[in-house]
């Protein structure tokens, strides 16, 4: 595919509603048709605290899952619309061991977290082996526990397992912010949340908002599922 096929293609994504568009490529002796399928990205609801969904253990997915494809491109797409950096099934309603990831906002944000520029990535099966070296704070938000931000201790080095989204398997090393947001996503497909890491008196001190939450009494900027599901 030449170049400027890929620009046309570039921009076809972006309006992401083109069928078929003309390439007047300089590399071929007439112009050619490309035709793009329909992109149709959803914004998917996302779960709020107080969700049973959110405190359940996810189950391993196998290459079979129908629609895995597109609900990994609606998660990105769901993601990146509520700002986040991170995204697990379980928050949008899916108990299956699946997240995604992207820190390259977060790169964007802050001076030391170059190393987040280029991690985009699928975590499918995932299974933390070890986590090791220095227990460090810092302070955690999530999209399924709008406006509540709170300082979570945790090990600065990971060893996981998992499944990219062709199914290949890796057993790969993260640290600092990598190893951060993989611990958070994670802990969502093991059923838990960062309040559940956070002291007893502060989750007490917290209890109302959360309730808030839970009832869809806080302003948030993204699309969530109200009733929470019993
Ligand atoms: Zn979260």
């Amino acid at each position: 595919m030449c170049y400027t096929v890929h620009n046309f293609r570039a921009e076809a994504r972006s309006l992401s509603a083109v069928e078929s568009i003309v390439c007047p490529c300089v590399f071929q002796y007439a112009s050619i048709v490309v035709t793009l399928r329909q992109i149709n990205r959803m914004i998917l609801p996302i779960v709020p605290y107080g969700d049973p969904v959110l405190k359940r253990k996810a189950v391993d997915i196998d290459a079979g899952y129908e629609g895995l494809n597109e609900l990994i491109e609606n998660m990105y797409e769901t993601m990146y619309q509520a700002h986040g950096v991170g995204l697990a099934a379980p928050q949008v309603g899916l108990s299956i061991r699946l997240f995604v990831v992207d820190g390259a906002p977060f790169a964007e944000d802050e001076d030391d977290a170059e190393d987040l520029k280029d991690f985009k990535m699928v975590f499918i099966n995932p299974e933390i082996i070890e986590e090791t070296g220095d227990a460090w704070g810092f302070v955690e938000g999530c999209l399924s526990i709008p406006n509540i931000r709170e300082e979570v201790v945790r090990e600065e080095e990971i060893l996981i397992r998992y499944l990219d989204e062709n199914f290949n398997p890796h057993e790969e090393k993260f640290s600092g912010y990598r190893a951060r947001i993989i611990q958070h996503e994670y802990d969502h497909v093991e059923g838990i949340l960062f309040t559940d890491r956070i002291s007893p008196l502060r989750r007490r001190m917290l209890r109302g908002k959360l309730n808030d939450i839970t009832r869809g009494k806080t302003d948030v900027g993204y699309r969530m599922r109200y009733p929470v599901k019993a």
